[in-house]
């Protein structure tokens, strides 16, 4: 694929994560009329706020949240998924001005007959001729509008897998147990509380609990119902379940949940011995956890710090803002020396900043650990405390290049991750960035 493919991949891709798409009622009927299982997606647990996951032609994914219309910040709206899951937007922008001449040519024909025929009586052959030459211009112009609405890269939604459907021998529905974030990413909380919760200190972004509440998901996973819904989403499609990432809340143990991860892998590991595996935790006490858990079998870990600005942690984050920054940074050198380099990452979000280039800087000074970014707008989700947040797409363009830049000037190098959100890249495109990058 040339650079200019990838470039509008990695703009669109942007687009798609910064803002989101606004989805009507009509449109989701429409889709639905053409026999597809369509709704507005994950709407809360692991991960930013989700919708549905689309797919570009070079294999990348997008995470992309869905905004019922009317929502004023999405520049593209959906407006039809075909029986074979190509999607069709289009910008409003483009809508609106094709309203307007919609409006005009319906204004038009509102002409009395006696007007037209009168006016048309007058009509000289020069004058028809230059109606004709206009029109044909005006057909030219309406089918180059036409294009307008496919003028992004050709996307396909991700249908929705089979095995949601259906419930494992305890009666429970495998989509509680766990999801397909994207074709390949089986994903999962193994445990959906979280110490932070309890006393309000949760990070204002999170949605973790409120599927809970929504009994969209199971407080507990165990390593049986995993290994279940591992063979369950495989024989349906071998792409499905490649590698896994699995999250937990914030255990009120020193181990931070652990132990938890340690059960589960054991258990995984025995019937999946090469399935990579991808964890996340917040940094624990005791730092020989890591050489355990990788021992036990996990393959690539995410500590996650989330907000680069101590001043905005604080704000967003109360209850993890209290391990500092460089905490973070002895654990990410601690778990690359035991994982490897390109295994250790975390999420990153925007849209906090009050100064890009101050941004940067800080976002260098973390990845001169090495730590792999999940860079990520940071998106509202109803229920919780974040207010809407926005973050400008040029800005989240100039943060990846850099980003991609960083990676190579510390040799760290996104795609040789094995397993989990860098890999996946559903909610962030560093691996587009990085990959458009190499051809420079
Ligand atoms: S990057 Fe992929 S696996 Fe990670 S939360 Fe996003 S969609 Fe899920």
């Amino acid at each position: 694929m040339g650079d200019q493919q990838l470039a509008e991949i990695l703009r669109f891709k942007s687009i798609l994560l910064c803002e989101g798409l606004e989805v009507s009622e009509d449109v989701i009927q429409a889709i639905q009329k053409v026999g597809i299982q369509f709704d507005m997606g994950r709407q809360g647990g692991a991960g930013p706020a989700g919708g549905r996951y689309f797919k570009f032609s070079n294999g990348s994914m997008v995470n992309t949240p869905l905004y019922r219309a009317p929502y004023e910040y999405a520049t593209y709206r959906l407006k039809s998924i075909s029986p074979t899951y190509e999607v069709q937007l289009e910008s409003k922008e483009d809508k609106e001005s094709k309203e307007s001449k919609e409006s005009k040519e319906s204004k038009e024909s509102k002409e009395s007959k006696e007007d037209k025929e009168s006016k048309e009586s007058k009509e000289s052959k020069e004058d028809k001729e230059s109606k004709e030459s206009k029109e044909s211009k005006e057909s030219k112009e309406s089918k180059e509008n036409s294009k307008i609405p496919n003028n992004h890269p050709p996307i396909t939604l991700i249908p929705t897998p089979g095995f949601y459907s259906q419930t494992n021998e305890e009666e429970i529905p495998y989509k509680k147990i766990a999801l397909m974030h994207g074709d390949e990413t089986l994903a999962t909380t193994i445990n959906q509380r979280c110490r932070y919760w309890e006393g309000n200190q949760q990070c204002q972004f999170c949605g973790l609990e409120l599927s809970l509440r929504s009994d969209a998901t199971i407080e507990v996973k165990s390593g049986k119902q995993l290994v279940d819904t591992i063979g369950i989403a495989r024989s349906e499609d071998s792409q499905y379940a490649k590698h896994l990432t699995l999250t937990i809340g914030t255990t009120p143990t020193q181990d931070k949940g652990m132990q938890e991860y340690l059960d589960v892998i054991s258990t995984i590991r025995q019937t999946y011995p090469k399935v990579p595996i991808h964890i996340q935790i917040e940094p624990m006490k005791d730092m020989t956890w890591y050489q355990r858990i990788k021992d036990a079998g996990a393959n690539t870990i995410g500590i996650h710090l989330e907000i680069l600005d101590n001043d905005a942690r604080s704000k967003i984050c109360p209850g993890k803002a209290h391990i500092s920054k460089e905490t973070y940074y002895q654990h990410w050198d601690h778990a690359i020396a035991v994982f490897g380099k390109n295994q250790v990452s975390t999420f990153i979000l925007t849209g906090f900043y009050k100064d890009l280039n101050q941004f940067k800087e800080q976002l260098r000074e973390a990845l001169s650990h090495g730590v792999l970014p999940v860079i990520t707008p940071a998106r509202h989700l109803n229920g919780t405390h974040l207010p809407p947040t926005y973050t400008p797409v040029a800005d989240f363009l100039e943060i990846l290049k850099f980003t991609a830049k960083m990676c190579r000037e510390f040799g760290s190098d996104p795609t040789a991750n094995k397993a989990g959100c860098i890999r996946c890249g559903g909610c962030s495109p560093l691996i587009d960035a990085y990959r458009l990058q190499d051809g420079e």
